[in-house]
């Protein structure tokens, strides 16, 4: 995998009822060598299984509420992980409640965990902090209480200059990568700045992700600019009275809001077992947003750097299983 790449995977894409075709919710973010996993329907493990993404690798989890479609999987994830000898500690994070429900199915299921776990419940804001990342919640309107999530990486430094730093005398090697850490360095007596050999700071990628919610007006400010918003489209605008009685969005709410938001991308995610065929969901959003994916399970969309001037890709993963089949 090219280590810069930003990959979301989509293991589970139904809402609450199962579908043959659709695993309950859950999306991987892969990103250098962590996973960031948000949301854990009934299932997942087994997604994760086919999709190879490893059960002991760095990871967090984000549940963003506590409905069992979005947690019923994590029983099961966690005692596999420690059957699997994993070692790393592992992070849950999800609203007021998660602590409890992980620590009593773990003593109720007697299940001695070989890694340390670390719960979180979280509150608005920035709870997250990485070295080049951060994540952000924000509390959903729905019939349980809840978060949105936005993963958000810091500005990358800019593209050094090699000409100028040949130039100003600075010998290549660790001085060069000590610039393009951000760091000041003294050649011959004189001090170098950072900034006399780095470009402007480059952009980060932002993902958003939606979490079961009705739509509501400050949620496109806090989607501002995202890169990928991955958005619940529970619902068909032809059955917007039950998308409200039920609390969930439609195509053309994740879609306004997408729009409002600037972007780049909506993928539409939790499509009720209704839609047999997710055609309509993605004509109605379409008509309000220009790029727009329905994803089904298993396929992955890679987030480009917005600065790279490469565009988003989407594939499926089942036809790299098919063909390591044959
Ligand atoms: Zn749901």
């Amino acid at each position: 995998m090219n280590t810069m790449s930003l990959k979301v995977v989509f293991l589970g894409t139904s809402s609450a009822i199962p579908v043959l075709h659709r695993s309950f919710p859950a999306i991987a973010v892969l990103r250098k060598d962590e996973v960031i996993l948000v949301d854990c329907g009934e299932g997942t493990q087994r997604q994760m299984a086919v999709a190879k993404i490893g059960f002991c690798k760095r990871m967090k989890i984000l549940i963003t509420h506590l409905h069992g479609d979005h947690v019923g999987g994590l029983p099961g994830l966690l005692q596999t992980m420690s059957m699997l000898k994993r070692k790393r500690m592992l992070q849950i994070y999800g609203p007021r409640g998660i602590v409890g429900f992980v620590k009593s199915f773990l003593k109720y299921l007697k299940v001695e965990l070989g890694y340390e776990l670390e719960l979180n419940e979280v509150r608005e804001g920035v709870f997250v902090r990485e070295k080049e990342y951060e994540i952000i919640a924000k509390r959903t309107v729905h019939s349980i209480g809840g978060y949105s999530f936005l993963l958000r990486e810091y500005p990358r430094p800019g593209r050094f200059n090699v000409e100028r730093a040949r130039e100003l005398g600075i010998p290549e090697g660790p001085l060069w990568h000590m610039l393009q850490e951000g760091k000041e360095v003294t050649v011959n007596g004189r001090v170098i700045e950072p900034s006399m050999v780095l470009g402007p700071p480059r952009p980060g990628r932002i993902v958003g992700f939606s979490g079961d919610t009705i739509p509501y007006r400050s949620l496109s400010k806090f989607f501002k600019n995202v890169d990928l918003l991955v958005f619940e489209a529970t619902y068909s605008e032809m059955d917007s009275v039950k998308a409200r009685e039920n609390m969930h969005s439609t195509s053309v709410d994740a879609a306004k809001i997408a729009s409002e938001a600037k972007a780049k991308m909506l993928a539409l995610v939790h499509l009720s077992a209704r839609y047999n065929d997710p055609t309509i969901i993605y004509l109605e959003a379409k008509k309000y947003h220009d790029n727009v994916v329905v994803p089904a399970d298993l396929d992955v969309i890679e987030v480009p750097y917005p600065d790279s001037g490469e565009g988003f890709r989407v594939y499926s993963l089942k036809d790299s299983l098919k063909s390591a089949e044959t």
